[in-house]
């Protein structure tokens, strides 16, 4: 670790809470393996100060955030520039500062896109995906899957209305369906909170064949139910620590302009949950 000087970088997280955050975890593992003098820490940010804390990376020249619950939808107002995946969504989990020039992005979904294709060999273009919810992360999937090439989204939802309007993101492939496009569907992703309880299960579980990937975004517990039955249907199956992994990554990738060190990465987020 180079020892932290006058001259180190600073970057961090937003949140409220954010003290559970692995963005540090992730960066500084990867800052190590790099050799970049850069830091990142946790900053508690209340509900409604996030635009306060984009003029403080202006002022206090950190070079960039993390953004997690409840400001990504305030930074994007605040930042001065906003990439086509933050703009789409309405929300952003990552900004940049270009000498004083704030850039929001949103690293969520082509995290989990990449992960599919370095994580588990699988490709999302051309393929007929299902999403199960409509939350902040089934939307950054349904969008990425969109421009990604998937030919067909197939968002299901228990709240109909939040179904139509993330569907719309995924672009003319987009549509909402029932838990029966499963047994069909190439990929099958649960973007839902259904599982973390480590009982429950957000669609039935005999569903799956062989020939699917499935992929649970729940990190912690670090398996379902769920993800346990694709498992045993013989499913290429993944949990969510692929997208976290992902998406931290290509933040790091946008501040530092190098590429990310995944394996340290990965190794950091093993030693922090198991
Ligand atoms: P969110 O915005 O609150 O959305 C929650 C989603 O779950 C909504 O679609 C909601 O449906 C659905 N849901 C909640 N309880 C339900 C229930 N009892 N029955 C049926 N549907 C239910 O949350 P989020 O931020 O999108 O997070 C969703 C999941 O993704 C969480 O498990 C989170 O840990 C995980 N996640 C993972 C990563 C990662 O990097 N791996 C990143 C972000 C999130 P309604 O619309 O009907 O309310």
């Amino acid at each position: 670790m180079i020892p932290v000087t006058g001259a180190t970088v600073t970057v961090g997280v937003i949140g409220d809470p954010v003290r559970h955050s692995l963005s540090p975890t992730l960066h500084n593992a990867a800052f190590d393996a790099l050799g970049v003098d850069a830091r990142s820490l946790a900053f508690p940010v209340a509900d409604g100060d996030g635009p306060a804390a984009v003029d403080a990376m202006r002022v206090l020249g950190i070079r960039g955030l993390s953004v997690t619950m409840p400001h990504k939808e305030a930074v994007l107002a605040a930042a001065d520039r906003c990439a086509v995946q933050a703009e789409a969504l309405a929300a952003a989990n990552c900004l940049i500062n270009d000498d004083g020039v704030i850039t929001a992005h949103n690293t969520d979904g082509d995290g989990l896109v990449r992960s599919l294709r370095v994580e588990n060999d699988t490709d999302p273009s051309g393929a007929c995906v299902v999403v199960l919810g409509a939350g902040g992360a089934a939307r950054s999937v349904i969008e990425a899957l969109g421009r990604a090439g998937a030919a067909d989204v197939v968002v299901v939802n228990r709240t109909e209305a939040r179904a139509e309007r993330a569907a719309a993101l995924a672009g003319p492939v987009g549509r909402v369906g029932s838990v029966d496009a499963i047994v069909e569907a190439d990929i099958v992703i649960n973007a839902t909170a259904v599982g973390m309880d480590g009982v429950s299960s957000p669609s039935p579980v005999g569903s799956f064949t062989a020939s699917q990937t499935v992929v649970d975004l729940i990190y912690r517990p670090l398996s379902t139910p769920w993800l346990t039955a694709a498992r045993g249907a013989g499913a290429n199956a993944m949990n969510g620590v692929g997208m976290l992994l992902h998406q931290a990554a290509i933040q790091l990738e946008l501040w530092t302009g190098i590429n990310a060190p995944i394996d340290a990465m990965r190794d950091s987020v093993a030693d922090a949950i198991g």
